[in-house]
C-alpha cells in the first residue's frame, strides 16, 4: 500500500517522499483511513512504529480540507506526557505539513508563556501540549475549545503514569462532546482501558501486537555484572568497542551526575540528561547529542520519552527500568523505523526480579553475556518467564 492509496494528497505525499519514507509502517496502514473516515479510535503502539504518523497526517489532511480558525482557536489539540515529546511531534507536524498552509505550536510549561500566548493569538491549527499549560493557558483565556475538531491522546500510559488523569479529564470535560478522539499507547493496561471509557467512544481498536515490542531490527542483549562493577564495565565496553554514541538509562539524577565524573576520570566525556537540569540546557544537549557533538548521554527516566535520533545505534540500560513496560520504550529509542540498533543492560543480582517481569513483558528472554574481567560473583539465577510478581498476581485474576 502506498502513502497515496491511504487517501492522503498529493502536498503531504511530497511531503512524506522528501522524508524518504518508502511506505506506510503497519500501524500507518491501519490507522491512516480510519482517522480519515472520522471514526475515534484506541492503538496500541510503541514509538518507533511509526505512530506520530499515523495520526498526524490524517489530522493534516482533513485540516486542510476545512476553513481556518478564528484568533485563540485550535482545531486538532495533541496532548503529551513531556516537553520533549511536544517539540519532536510538533516539528513532525510541521515535516509533514510543510506544503500545507496549516500552522503547530508546542506548548509545554518549564519557559517563558509569552510566546506562546502570541502564538495562539495569531491562530494555531494544530496544538501539541502538556496537560500542565495547556489548563493554565486555558484558565487564563489565552484559548478557546470551542473549534476543536480532533483530540489526541498521545502516549496516554505514559500520562497515567505521571499522574495527569485529573487534568486529562478537565480538558476531555471542557472540550466539545462532537469531536473525534484517538487514543494512543503503548500498552492497553486497565488504566488506560478506564481513561478510553470517557475518551473515546465506540471506537475502531488496532494493536500492533505486543511482542513486536521487541522489534526485530534491534540486537538486544544483556550483561551479567556485579553492581560495584558497572561503571568500570561501561568505560571498558565504550573504550574496548570504540561506540560512536549511546544514550545510556540509569536510575536518579544523582546516579546520572556521579557516573559523569566517573567516565570523565577515566578520560570519557559524557553529559547527563535529567529533569534538574532547566529545560534551556536540556534542549542544547538534546541538539548537541543529535548532532553527535556529545557522544554518551546519560539519562533519567524523563529522557525516555520525546527523545527521536535518527539513527541512534545503541542504548545501554545500566539500571534496569521499572516497570518493564519502560524497557520497551527506552528500547524503543535505538532502531527507529528501518533503522538498526543495540540495546545493552547491566544486570547485577539485585536486578534479578525486574529482569524476570521484563522478559516476561517481551514474551522471551535476552541473551546474556559476559565480559572477560567482569564476570559477576554474585551469580544472577535462571530467568523465570511468565513471572508475575505478587502484589499483581490478584489484579490479574480479578480482570
Ligand atoms: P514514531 O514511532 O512516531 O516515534 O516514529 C519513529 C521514527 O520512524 C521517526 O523518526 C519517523 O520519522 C520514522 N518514520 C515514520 N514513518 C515512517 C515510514 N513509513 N517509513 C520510514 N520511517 C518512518
Amino acid at each position: 500500500m502506498s502513502f497515496a492509496k491511504l487517501g492522503l494528497s498529493q502536498p503531504i505525499v511530497d511531503a512524506i517522499s522528501q522524508l524518504g519514507y518508502p511506505k506506510p509502517t503497519s500501524i500507518q496502514n491501519q490507522a491512516i483511513p480510519v482517522i480519515l473516515k472520522g471514526e475515534d479510535l484506541i492503538a496500541a503502539a510503541q514509538t518507533g512504529t511509526g505512530k506520530t504518523a499515523s495520526f498526524v497526517l490524517p489530522i493534516l489532511e482533513k485540516l486542510s480540507q476545512g476553513e481556518t480558525q478564528r484568533k485563540k482557536r485550535i482545531r486538532a489539540l495533541i496532548l503529551v506526557p513531556t516537553r520533549e515529546l511536544a517539540v519532536q511531534v510538533e516539528q513532525k507536524v510541521q515535516e509533514y505539513g510543510q506544503h500545507l498552509p496549516l500552522t503547530s505550536l508546542a506548548m509545554y510549561g518549564g519557559v517563558d508563556e509569552k510566546a506562546q500566548k502570541q502564538a495562539l493569538i495569531e491562530g494555531v491549527d494544530i496544538l501539541v501540549a502538556t496537560p500542565g499549560r495547556l489548563l493554565d493557558l486555558y484558565g487564563k483565556r489565552a484559548l478557546h475549545f470551542d473549534e476543536v475538531e480532533i483530540l489526541v491522546l498521545d502516549e496516554a500510559d505514559r500520562m497515567l503514569d505521571m499522574g495527569f488523569i485529573d487534568d486529562i479529564n478537565k480538558v476531555l470535560d471542557r472540550l466539545p462532546t462532537d469531536i473525534q478522539n484517538l487514543l494512543f499507547s503503548a500498552t492497553l493496561s486497565n488504566k488506560v482501558r478506564d481513561l478510553a471509557k470517557s475518551a473515546v467512544h465506540d471506537p475502531y481498536e488496532i494493536s500492533i501486537a505486543a511482542n513486536q515490542a521487541s522489534k526485530k531490527n534491534i540486537e538486544q542483549w544483556l550483561i551479567t555484572v556485579d553492581k560495584d562493577q558497572k561503571s568500570s564495565l561501561l568505560s571498558h565496553m565504550i573504550k574496548t568497542h570504540d561506540w560512536d554514541q549511546a544514550l545510556i538509562f540509569i536510575e536518579t539524577k544523582h546516579g546520572a551526575a556521579k557516573l559523569a565524573a566517573q567516565l570523565e576520570k577515566r578520560g570519557i566525556v559524557a553529559e547527563a540528561f535529567h529533569s534538574g537540569r532547566s529545560q534551556a540546557v536540556r534542549s542544547q544537549l538534546l541538539a548537541d547529542f543529535k548532532a553527535g557533538k556529545i557522544q554518551y548521554m546519560i539519562a533519567t527516566g524523563v529522557g525516555a520519552r520525546g527523545i527521536d535520533i535518527e539513527g541512534l545505534s545503541r542504548v545501554i540500560n545500566y539500571d534496569l527500568p521499572f516497570p518493564a513496560d519502560e524497557y520497551v520504550h527506552r528500547i524503543g529509542r535505538t532502531g527507529r523505523a528501518d533503522a538498526s540498533g543495540e540495546a545493552i543492560s547491566f544486570v547485577s543480582k539485585d536486578n534479578f526480579k525486574n529482569l524476570c517481569m521484563i522478559e516476561s513483558r517481551l514474551g522471551h528472554l535476552i541473551e546474556r553475556r559476559e565480559i572477560e574481567g567482569f564476570e559477576p560473583r554474585k551469580p544472577i539465577p535462571v530467568s523465570v518467564l511468565n513471572y508475575v510478581p505478587k502484589s499483581k498476581r490478584q489484579n490479574q485474576e480479578e480482570s
